[in-house]
């Protein structure tokens, strides 16, 4: 762990398994509550001493570009790593543990730069009064992150909340600490003060908890599953912290029928394969006009037959393994309630054969027909390489069961028409909409969740403000004396 700039071991550790191939990549440190503690208790000193939080933005600004280049420097290796860890095909490693993260940092320090930390306010009155309003760092921020990716998601929590002055402990999860490590190394090295920034890895339940409900943490930035951000949100409620809140999805991907088939059919693949469909925004349920219906899925099915499973770290590989075997048996079991409830599995539907997937958590990637909007898989995260095909026969009816579910995160609508594919597109209740592509998260737009897949939004122009108190700072000046408002108010007449 990284605790007020030093490397602090535990007497417990991690073991953690190549999910490809069960091999032993590393042990890590097993953090307890006493590790959170020491953690807070820096970052809250650093936090009060202003030692970070008094620079000038464009200081701190500096120390990001170093950092993004930190980072694209070592790209090379900490894709590797990202793919040992979380079993990330190479290609796709690539895009979440260098480029995305140095094209994110990049773009908080510019925003940083332009950040206004302090405006005029209004003249206004009678009584007249003018002033400033300003933003202000919140104080210690505890940020939490799942393993699905995590380097990517470590940085959009971390980097606004010390570019607009705060203190931060980031837990890791319990699978996948290394990235958050890495960055820790390059966060000290472009010089962030030490105890500035903290890692704890440890058990959610216990070392989660624990910074949730901690006295001097004032913010808590969380991504993970729907059910432990309720959690959370209970027990931030000791101290009302603030709590920003990315939680899950089940998108819905409508098709339109004026769709150019061959992009459609790629970009669905894309939308619901992507890591192994280990993504909160994926595009799960596959919406088709009657019309299409057929077609469509006889070229899913031959396009996903062409998919190369296997060793993540070759370069032809498209598909990776999902992350532990708990996951591998939860996803199995999901398309079994889904066959018991009537959807038919056209392809996939289990391990896949051969030698090479004796080891490792795999899943064939599984197309299920016939599904309806009340069935479990329809309703449910799976976070497994499957998808449900739902059919429909009017856009309203496509609209009406696209919204229907307790999920709002992203969803999607192909069609050459673009101008009734916004249309269409307008009327989802999603946090993020993408039309003739999937997966898009690019550092300008805002990302996070309608409904239950979570509060606030991330990256965007508005990331800082999750970070930030807003303040007025109002300045009495009414030149006469007696027009001043506590005069004003004084001099009242009694209310009879
Ligand atoms: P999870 O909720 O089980 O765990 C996420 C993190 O929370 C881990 O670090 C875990 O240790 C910690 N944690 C667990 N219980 C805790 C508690 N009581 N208090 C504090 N921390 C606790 O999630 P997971 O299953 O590991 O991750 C997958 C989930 O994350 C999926 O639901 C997925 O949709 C979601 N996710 C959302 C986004 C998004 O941006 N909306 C992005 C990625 C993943």
């Amino acid at each position: 762990m990284f605790i007020d700039g030093d490397w602090i071991d535990a007497e417990d550790r991690y073991t953690l398994l190549n999910p490809a191939t069960e091999e032993v990549v590393a042990t890590a440190a097993k953090g307890t509550r006493d590790h959170a503690d020491q953690a807070v208790a820096a970052a809250k000193r650093t936090f009060e001493s202003g030692v970070w939080r008094d620079l000038a933005p464009g200081a701190r600004a500096a120390v990001l570009d170093a950092v993004a280049d930190a980072v694209e420097r070592r790209g090379a290796e900490l894709t590797r790593l990202g793919t040992l860890e979380g079993g990330f095909p190479l290609k796709l490693s690539n895009a979440f543990n260098e480029l995305m993260p140095v094209a994110n940092i990049r773009y908080f320090a510019d925003l940083l730069r332009g950040y206004q930390f302090e405006r005029p306010g209004p003249l206004v009155g009678p009584p007249l009064v003018g002033g400033v309003i300003r933003r202000e760092p919140i104080g210690v921020c505890a940020a939490i992150i799942p393993w699905n990716f995590p380097l990517p998601l470590a940085v959009w929590k971390v980097i606004p909340a010390l570019a607009t002055g705060n203190s931060v402990v980031l837990k890791t999860d319990e699978k996948t600490p290394i990235g958050a490590l890495e960055l820790a190394k390059e966060l000290q090295a472009a010089g962030v003060p030490d105890g500035v920034f903290n890692v704890v890895t440890g058990d959610g339940q216990d070392v989660g908890a624990h910074l949730v409900a901690h006295p001097d943490v004032r913010k808590v930035s969380f991504t993970g599953s729907t059910s432990v951000g309720k959690q959370i949100v209970r027990d931030a409620s000791s101290n009302l912290k603030k709590v920003t809140l990315e939680l899950g999805g089940k998108g819905a991907n409508i098709v339109l029928d004026d769709a150019d088939v061959r992009l459609a059919v790629d970009g669905s693949i894309w939308a619901f394969m992507m890591h192994s469909g280990q993504a909160c925004e994926s595009g799960t349920r596959l919406l088709l006009p009657s019309s299409l219906h057929d077609e469509f899925v006889a070229r899913l099915v031959e396009r996903l037959q062409s998919q190369v499973l296997g060793d993540p770290l070759q370069l032809t590989t498209d598909v990776g393994p999902l992350i532990n075997n708990t996951q591998r048996e939860r996803v199995l079991g999901y398309i079994e309630t889904a066959k018991q409830q009537g959807a038919k599995v056209v392809l996939g539907g289990g391990v896949p054969a051969g030698e090479q997937f004796a080891k490792g958590f795999w899943v064939e990637p599984t197309v299920l027909t016939d599904v309806t909007n009340d069935m479990t898989v329809a309703c449910e995260e799976v976070f497994g390489p499957v998808l449900s095909v739902i059919r429909y026969d009017s856009i309203d009816e496509a609209v009406k069961i696209a919204n229907d579910t307790e999920y709002g995160l992203a969803a999607g609508v192909w069609g050459r028409d673009l101008s009734r594919a916004i249309e269409v597109g307008r009327r989802l209740e999603a946090g993020s909409v993408w039309i003739n592509d999937w997966h898009l998260a690019n550092s300008a737009y805002p990302f996070g969740g309608y409904k239950q897949s979570g509060q606030g939004r991330e990256l965007g122009a508005g990331a800082f403000d999750e970070y930030t108190e807003q303040k007025s700072l109002q300045i009495g000046l009414e030149p006469k004396l007696e027009n001043r408002a506590y005069a004003l108010v004084l001099s009242a007449p009694p209310v009879p």
